[in-house]
């Protein structure tokens, strides 16, 4: 469905009467990269150095942030430049977002502001001018160490640009760092991902995310795997490596406090903590969603109409009214990501005492090794992130 912003009424309306909440939290879509890796899904087009599509963007996510803003909260708590690859964004570009963000708007003291970064762009000038703006954490696009597996990835980057972007982002004094791995790639060894855990160790890296790669339908690689199923690994060779990598964080004193996100105390991502926990958040750029209790809705997912869009002072987006057995799935899944897990009294409490009877009865039927249960509350064991999709297929309402 094509709904236009630009009388602000149109999204008005399906808030109207719901008592929401103005989101605290700030998710800005940069959607370019310099390359499309094989297996990724997220948007992005080809960024050209020589025309002027990006600055045509950033005029544009000027307006709809201008658009939206009578939606954000007064004050922000974090906010969370992704993509594609927001390191392709100059100081210029970054300070001219902030400005218009701020115009109407204070920062929390405690403010988390993140960019995603890829190793080949990091530059001393360019992390001081961070710095200098702001921003206070770097979640790095690592993905692997070894150049066979970034070759297999199709990353740009090498083991050096690596090592060199995290002595740079450290020595420029950001500390809250994060790099993102994947594992679970073609012939990977507990060697190979015992080099990869030591980049970790060796550089004192608070916070890392690890991915196990998944075929995402539509990407290079779904072809390349259909031609050529025995390149992945079986699936015990998978689970005994992922283990082993749970084993070494335990043991250098990571909290696995979400399925995919490690960190050392109190340097857990806040901002992904706002969507694991249902906070309302909201989403500017091509594709980016946003999600105001009860409604989620999501731009444009593409670059062109986005820009003809808000050229025209209107943007093309979609969206869904989340009902209530909807919402207690979503809290199931989402809660169930976090070592935290869920609550009873909290599930009885937002979702009523029938649902919440149900998610009893159905969690009795699955295993301990799994889904552990300790007196009120209800968690999943790491053996039982593993199988995450089936638990949840028995504590969904469907
Ligand atoms: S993985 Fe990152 S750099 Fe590669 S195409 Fe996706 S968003 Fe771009």
């Amino acid at each position: 469905m094509a709904n236009s912003i630009n009388d602000n009424y149109s999204i008005n309306e399906l808030l109207v009467n719901k008592n929401y909440t103005n989101p605290e939290h700030l998710y800005i879509h940069i959607p370019f990269c310099k390359k499309r890796c094989p297996y990724c899904s997220f948007y992005s087009t080809i960024y050209d150095n020589n025309d002027n599509t990006k600055d045509l963007f950033i005029s544009a996510l000027l307006k709809e942030i201008k658009l939206k803003d009578f939606l954000i909260a007064k004050n922000i708590r974090t906010i969370y430049l992704g993509g594609g690859t927001p390191s392709l964004l100059t100081s210029k570009d970054l300070e001219q977002i902030f400005n218009v963000v701020l115009k109407n708007h204070t920062l929390d003291d405690d403010i988390e502001i993140t960019i995603e970064a890829n190793p080949d762009d990091i530059t001393k000038d360019l992390v001081s001018e961070w710095k200098n703006l702001g921003i206070n954490r770097v979640s790095l696009g690592v993905e692997n160490i070894l150049e066979k597996h970034l070759k297999f990835l199709g990353r740009e980057h090498t083991a050096s640009n690596i090592r060199n972007a995290i002595n740079i982002i450290s020595k420029q004094g950001i500390n809250n760092l994060s790099v993102d791995f994947i594992i679970g790639l073609p012939d990977e060894t507990i060697d190979d991902l015992k080099e990869n855990f030591k980049l970790l160790i060796n550089n004192d890296i608070p916070h890392f995310s690890t991915y196990l790669l998944t075929i995402e339908e539509k990407t290079r690689l779904a072809k390349l795997i259909k031609n050529n199923p025995k390149l992945m690994l079986d699936d015990d060779k998978i689970i005994n490596n992922t283990l082993q990598w749970y084993q070494w964080a335990s043991e250098n004193g990571y909290h696995h406090y979400e399925i995919s996100n490690f960190s050392l105390p109190n340097y857990k991502s806040k901002h992904n903590l706002a969507y694991w926990i249902q906070k309302n958040y909201i989403g500017f750029g091509p594709s980016a969603h946003s999600y105001i209790n009860p409604v989620r809705f999501w731009n444009v997912t593409s670059l062109k109409k986005y820009l003809i869009g808000l050229e025209n002072n209107s943007l093309e987006y979609d969206y869904e009214i989340i009902n209530k057995n909807e919402a207690y799935n979503e809290y199931v899944m989402t809660r169930l990501r976090l070592k935290e897990g869920i609550y009873f009294d909290d599930l009885k409490n937002k979702f009523g005492p029938k649902r919440a009877q149900y998610f009893a009865n159905q969690a009795c039927k699955i295993s301990q090794k799994y889904l552990h249960k300790d007196q009120n509350r209800y968690y999943l064991t790491e053996r039982g992130w593993l199988i995450m999709d089936k638990i949840l297929v028995e504590l969904f309402i469907i």
